[in-house]
């Protein structure tokens, strides 16, 4: 019985689209987030520096990848907010796609998703993804660039650890549906695979992306006022994050079908235009929904700040910058 879920599950990961990977908009949402903390204005003349790391990241990345400067040229000076703000991004720039990194990797989808998820589902039975780890491994490089007294790659590598440590925030990359979804969905693989499709596509690129670009004020509130994670172990506060985060998918399937209405649950590709969405925002009929379906992905978003913050309060007294 198990062997058979099992496949059933492979099967149904094998099929998820190689493009959702995380949060959208890591950036703006970081830039709330660590422009919150006020000692971080204190880091404002940095000389942006070139890449010297080769040698100490061994991993290997999408050889189309390059080191792109998008705040200046070498040699110029900016400050820690604009480079964790830029870069928190930077991961998801193909860094990490096109790799042969496990034959594991297929159960996330790609390298990419191997990299940027820790997926684990039937408690445990199922495991994939070490999104964990390279929380950890930039970290590293954080430490090494700081004692170096580069503090463009400490902070930009520490940007690169924030992103890893954000993604695993996001519900749907511990767990793609509830498990009595999975359960009773998992015989139709490719209709399943559409449902959770249209629910992560529809919250990620459309619902939460239009609230940060709408400014709204919630929205901006929360990431601005969590508390700060205690950290301790970056690698395994990324994990803690993970599970906190994976509670919160039960809620969020339903919540998502209440505002945008059943189909979001069909087994069919499922629609928005941003017009559309917009007019369900300020609809009257569906604020019972809206506020509710707010609440966990503003729930979610706090344990994004919080972890962020955590982060970088850990590194500014565990390295010591
Ligand atoms: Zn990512």
């Amino acid at each position: 019985m198990k062997k058979t879920v099992l496949v059933l599950v492979l099967g149904f990961i094998m099929l998820l689209p190689t493009n959702v990977f995380g949060w959208s908009e890591h950036g703006l949402m970081t830039a709330q987030v660590i422009g919150s903390l006020s000692w971080v204005k204190d880091y404002n003349n940095i000389t942006i520096t070139p890449y010297t790391y080769h040698k100490y990241d061994n991993s290997v990345y999408n050889e189309k990848f390059i080191i792109k400067y998008l705040e200046g040229s070498v040699g110029d000076k900016t400050d820690a907010l604009t480079i964790l703000s830029i870069y928190s991004d930077e991961p998801d720039w193909d860094m990490d796609t096109d790799l042969n990194l496990s034959r594991f990797q297929i159960l996330t989808g790609n390298s990419q998703g191997y990299r940027h998820q820790r997926y684990v589902a039937f408690g445990g039975l199922l495991r994939a993804g070490v999104a964990h780890k390279r929380v950890q491994h930039f970290y590293n490089l954080s430490r090494i660039a700081f004692k170096n007294n580069d503090a463009y790659w400490g902070f930009r590598f520490l940007a690169r650890s924030l992103h890893f440590l954000q993604d695993l925030t996001q519900p749907q990359h511990a767990l793609p549906a509830p498990n009595n979804i999975i359960i009773r969905e998992i015989i139709d693989i490719r209709s399943f695979t559409i449902m959770c499709v249209n629910h992560h596509l529809t919250l990620e690129d459309y619902y939460q992306t239009t609230q940060i670009k709408n400014g709204n004020e919630e929205y901006i509130k929360t990431l601005r006022e969590a508390k700060p994670a205690r950290i301790r172990n970056p690698y395994k506060s990324a994990i803690i994050a993970s599970r906190r985060a994976r509670r919160l998918i039960g809620n969020l399937w339903n919540r998502m079908e209440n505002f945008f209405g059943r189909e979001i649950s069909a087994k069919s590709r499922f629609n928005i235009t941003q017009d559309e969405l917009q007019l369900l925002l300020t609809n009257p009929a569906k604020q019972e929904a809206r506020v509710k379906l707010d609440q966990t992905v503003l729930t979610a978003l706090n344990l994004f700040s919080s972890y962020s913050k955590g982060l970088v309060e850990f590194a500014r007294r565990d390295i010591k910058f």
